[in-house]
């Protein structure tokens, strides 16, 4: 699982695609699954191919108030005599002859041989009984919704790790599923390392500050649906961290700490991962989140993934959401969620050294001209946690990219659907 450091890109660090890949690498998904009812499978991972038990619709069906018929009768049989009428959930019963149509109405079954129907709003009446078509364009088998059309009896209708949302849910009651097999809940265990943290409700000394990332990665976690063990606060010492570690083994899928990744005297997260077990890496050439000591602990015969990430703030949900997101994701069973990367116009001069990722918060709006703009949010230090609350989507600035001056095309990625 270790990296030769002649892989290694410069200074040690991995390039962030690298990075990616190798957490990735590292993760398979976990077993285990539930059935659960239909509305409490919102957001759950699908466990396995969901074969469609039927057709959608069951049967052909009129898409539009109006008239069927068979549009091969047209050329001999102009003028069509209506036989009868065909509600939604009321079949017509009857036997239609040749230059017959019938009455039909939306979602009434089409009854054989008809093909097409034309819209009432078309509709040219001679008189009560008669349909006029001489003046009217068809296109056979129009207005019709098809049998299995939506979904085909036997088909996979929704496939393995497709995260369930709002259009699933609603699939699943059109097949008429009650119940549905879903992967199980991760559990996450969380805490946060440092000497001069306080939890909320102690008094803060000189020196210290109030833990904020056990609530960010609360807030983070809790969106992906994961069950969260949060271990509190772990001083700077050596002892202390092992056995918060070999707990949070005990008790997790896969632990995300934060501080102690860095090359200061107090950071020991990393030299215990390799006494528990082995860093994969532990340090990206991005900003911010350099250090992110990704590997993993071995206790009790089992592995359990370890992201060690910075104790930077911004660097917390920036590292959360470009490596931990994915790799838990990939570990519930789901599949790869990528949003679409945008382009967008810089209104405004982003400083920027080349030979680094930076992932710099942006405000991003549509200008007079229709295009994406954006500028970023003042300040930008790791530390400064109110640009994520600022921003409303991530400038991605890739390593070769130096300053960017007003004008410049850069990439974007909205916060929305990703935090
Ligand atoms: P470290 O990575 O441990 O060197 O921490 C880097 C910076 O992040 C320091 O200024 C820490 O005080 C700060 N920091 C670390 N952990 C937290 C936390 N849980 N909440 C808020 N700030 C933190
Ligand atoms: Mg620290």
């Amino acid at each position: 699982m270790s990296i030769t450091n002649s892989s290694l890109p410069r200074a040690g660090s991995l390039s962030v695609e690298q990075a990616r890949q190798l957490i990735l690498q590292h993760t398979q998904a976990l077993s285990g699954s539930q059935q659960l009812p239909v509305r409490n499978a919102l957001d759950r991972i699908l466990a396995e191919d969901l074969i469609s038990p039927i057709n959608v619709p069951a049967c052909a069906n009129s898409a539009m108030d109006g008239y069927a018929f068979v549009s091969a009768d047209l050329p001999s049989h102009p003028e069509l005599t209506l036989a009868g009428t065909a509600l939604a959930g009321q079949p017509w019963q009857g036997q239609l002859l040749p230059g017959q149509a019938i009455r039909i109405m939306t979602g009434a079954i089409l009854p054989a041989p008809c093909d097409s129907v034309i819209p009432q709003e078309q509709a040219v009446l001679k008189d009560e009984r008669t349909l006029d078509m001489r003046h009217i364009p068809v296109r056979p088998g129009q207005h019709v919704r098809l049998c299995g059309e939506d979904l085909a009896a036997g088909s996979v209708a929704i496939s393995s790790g497709k995260r369930l949302g709002p259009a699933e849910l609603g699939l699943l009651a059109s097949l008429g599923l009650a119940e549905i097999a879903v992967r199980r809940r991760l559990r996450i265990a969380i805490f946060s390392t440092g000497d001069e943290l306080r939890s909320l409700g102690q008094v803060l000394e000189t020196g210290c500050v109030y833990d904020s990332n056990r609530y960010t990665l609360y807030g983070m976690l809790t969106r992906l649906g994961v069950d969260i063990i949060d271990l509190g606060l772990v001083p700077d010492d050596p002892v202390a961290l092992e056995q918060a570690l070999l707990t949070a083994s005990d008790q997790a899928d896969a632990i995300i700490t934060s501080g102690g990744v860095s090359v200061g005297e107090a950071d020991y997260t990393k030299d215990i991962m390799a006494k528990l077990g082995e860093v994969a890496f532990w340090s990206i050439n991005m900003r911010p989140g350099r250090p992110l000591a990704f590997g993993h602990i071995t206790s009790g015969g089992k592995n359990t993934l370890l992201f060690g990430l910075p104790g930077n703030p911004v660097a917390v949900m920036v590292s959360f959401y470009f490596f931990v997101r994915p790799a838990l994701l990939a570990l519930a069973g789901a599949q790869a969620m990528n949003l679409p990367v945008l382009r967008a116009v810089a209104s405004c001069t982003i400083p920027k050294r080349t030979g680094r990722t930076e992932f710099q918060r942006g405000i991003c709006s549509n200008n007079l001209q229709g295009q994406l703009e954006v500028r970023i949010t003042g300040q930008q230090g790791s530390g400064i946690l109110s640009s994520m609350s600022e921003a409303n989507c991530m400038v991605i600035l890739k390593p070769e990219q130096g300053t960017v001056t007003p004008g410049d095309t850069v990439e974007i990625l909205f916060f929305d659907g990703f935090i």
